[in-house]
């Protein structure tokens, strides 16, 4: 498993890529979307994206 971005509720701000440490995170038409293949489910995206918009 890795981190989920719910689409809804992301608004493409990128703090989220900012704060993953594996850089597993990117943001590509004002959505975030998560490398599975990157992800180690630390769960810092989590707690930074201001909307709850990851989830694991
Ligand atoms: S921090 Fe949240 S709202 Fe901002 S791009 Fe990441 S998932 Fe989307
Ligand atoms: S859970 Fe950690 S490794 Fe996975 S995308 Fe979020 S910040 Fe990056």
């Amino acid at each position: 498993m890795a981190a989920r971005v719910i689409k809804a509720l992301c608004i493409g701000c990128g703090v989220c890529t900012r704060m993953c440490p594996l850089g597993a995170i990117s943001v590509q038409v004002k959505t975030a979307s998560v490398d599975n293949a990157l992800c180690d489910e630390c769960e810092e995206c989590i707690f930074a994206c201001p909307n709850g918009a990851i989830t694991v």
